[in-house]
C-alpha cells in the first residue's frame, strides 16, 4: 500500500527525485538531505509501513541483508572506519518520517556525528523486573 500524503512512498516509488544509490522491485537507496556524516544514506522500501511495528514479516526479513549489502558498498567506496545502522520508530525515539526507513551511516574517526547515549544506571532488582514485564507480556 501507498500513502498519498507521503513523502517517502513518493521518494521511494520515483515520484520525487532523490540521489538513489540502489533501487529494486521492494526498496530504493537514496542519499539522507540532511547527512550525518559523508555518504549517510536511507533505505526506504517502496510500500508504506509507518514504522518497524507496521513492517510485514517478509519485506522485515529483506531490511538486513540489504542494509549489509549497501552499507558494504559505502564503507569502502568511501573509506569508512565504522558505521551505525539506525532505525527510529515514534516521535520519542527521534522518528520525524513516518515511513519506515534505516539509516545508513558511515563514520569516520573523529567525525563527531554524536551518535551514541549517555550510558544510565541500574539495579539487579530493577532489571528482574523488567525482565519479568517482558516475559509476563
Ligand atoms: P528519522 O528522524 O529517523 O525519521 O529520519 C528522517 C530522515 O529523513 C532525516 O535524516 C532527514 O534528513 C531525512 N529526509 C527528510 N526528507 C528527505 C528528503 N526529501 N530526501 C532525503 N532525505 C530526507
Ligand atoms: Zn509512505
Amino acid at each position: 500500500m501507498k500513502d498519498s500524503n507521503c513523502i517517502f512512498c513518493k521518494i521511494a516509488n520515483g515520484e520525487i527525485p532523490s540521489t538513489t544509490l540502489y533501487e529494486d522491485k521492494d526498496f530504493r537507496v537514496i542519499l539522507d538531505l540532511g547527512p550525518a556524516t559523508r555518504g549517510h544514506a536511507l533505505l526506504i522500501p517502496k510500500e508504506h509501513y509507518k514504522d518497524l511495528f507496521d513492517l510485514d514479516d517478509e519485506t522485515g526479513a529483506k531490511v538486513l541483508l540489504k542494509a549489509k549489502r549497501i552499507a558494504s558498498r559505502i564503507k569502502t567506496a568511501l573509506g569508512a572506519d565504522g558505521f551505525n545502522l539506525v532505525q527510529n520508530n515514534g516521535e520519542a525515539a527521534g522518528q520525524t518520517v513516518f515511513h519506515f526507513h534505516m539509516h545508513l551511516i558511515p563514520r569516520y574517526r573523529d567525525d563527531h556525528a554524536g551518535i551514541h547515549w549517555k550510558p544510565g544506571k541500574t539495579t539487579p532488582e530493577e532489571m528482574e523486573e523488567v525482565k519479568r514485564l517482558i516475559d509476563h507480556q
